[in-house]
């Protein structure tokens, strides 16, 4: 079996693996689409020292299931299945007592355990989710982004028709956006790149903002001069943390969101002053099932977004100029892999 693997920082290269099922909760899947993105590239780069080489990279892809050690009710060869890219420790006090959602030490994929991008991957069939025939494979692989963003919904306190700022336009930010109009909330996206802020228009979010043009100004006007009732800033959107706070209204939540992050600072004067609650949500645990829900309900339209699918011939290469791209602190753009050819 192949995969790639990150023998040092900043490359990849095509090794033989083994997956052999091992335990009787073991499933055995065949993957078949992999979404390759900047927080990939910040661990294939070495940005956070945590990253244990060697590993294979990337957290999101999708697969069928080819073998189980044992039937299983929900799932079986053929089942249409996301892996889930994150797994509790089981051992940590928060694991102990119940709270894996807390977990001290999350293994994730790409990070300090082996990612998904290979041909087949092995795991507990508690990671594995099926899909509805409805979820196209090329949505799919964002599953895990709608999780996360039902992950930092639940920490803002949404009221109906409250504005809720998101830092960063990114086809995250799209999502999430979506997720709070559908909540009836009214979400404002500010980014620095017009062609992010098109795209994220494009994609049903009324309300957009440059980053480089006055935004205070535009966010008072926006909320009839109550500022931004909630706050989330994209850790990988590379623009002022100080606007977070700048946007908030006094005591609003302000959520910092990524699977990676540069190491941020926050104005802790601007903070103390209007009392804003920060709180950091790197993973969708937990919410796998709602948002796969919410993707087969059609809530969520990436359409915006395709990406051209990459063959496997040309991962090397492709991965290459994304990290050239992130080294030169340049757009990285996400690819979607094709697994099967
Ligand atoms: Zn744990």
């Amino acid at each position: 079996m192949i995969g790639w693997k990150v023998t040092e920082f900043g490359k990849i290269e095509k090794t033989k693996h083994q997956e052999l099922l091992d335990g009787l909760d073991s499933v055995k899947v065949k993957l078949t689409r992999a979404l390759i993105t900047e927080d990939d590239i910040a661990h294939i780069c070495g940005e956070d020292k945590n990253v244990q080489l060697p590993i294979i990279p990337v957290r999101h892809a999708v697969g069928q299931i080819t073998e189980t050690a044992q039937p299983h009710d929900f799932i079986s060869k053929g089942s249409r299945v996301v892996i889930s890219s994150i797994e509790p420790c089981g051992e940590c006090p928060a694991c102990e007592t119940g709270h894996p959602e807390n977990c001290y030490n999350f293994g994730i994929a790409g990070k300090n355990k082996e990612g998904f991008l290979k041909d087949f991957a092995v795991t507990n069939v508690s990671n594995v989710f099926t899909l509805p025939a409805s979820v196209k494979d090329a949505d799919a692989v964002y599953v895990e982004h709608v999780a996360l963003a039902l992950s930092i919904i639940d920490k803002l306190n949404v009221q109906k028709s409250s504005h809720v700022a998101i830092i960063g336009g990114s086809v995250f930010a799209s999502i999430l956006g979506q997720i709070l109009i559908y909540y009836q909330a009214v979400p404002i996206i500010i980014d620095d790149k017009e062609a992010n802020l098109r795209a994220v228009k494009k994609s049903g979010i009324y309300y957009t903002v440059s980053a480089s043009n006055k935004p205070e100004k535009e966010i008072s006007a926006l909320s009839g001069g109550r500022l931004a009732s909630s706050v989330v800033y994209l850790t990988r959107s590379g623009i002022s943390t100080d606007l977070a706070y700048k946007i908030a209204s006094h005591n609003a939540p302000i959520v910092f969101a990524g699977y990676s992050y540069p190491n941020l600072k926050i104005p802790m004067n601007i903070a103390m002053s209007k009392q804003n609650n920060t709180s950091c949500v790197n993973n969708g645990y937990g919410n796998y099932l709602a948002a796969i829900n919410l993707l087969a309900n059609k809530a969520i339209d990436l359409s915006v977004y395709s990406l051209p699918v990459t063959k496997m011939q040309d991962i090397e290469a492709e991965v290459g100029k994304m990290v050239d791209d992130f080294e030169n602190k340049k757009p990285v753009q996400n690819i979607l892999v094709n697994l099967l050819d």
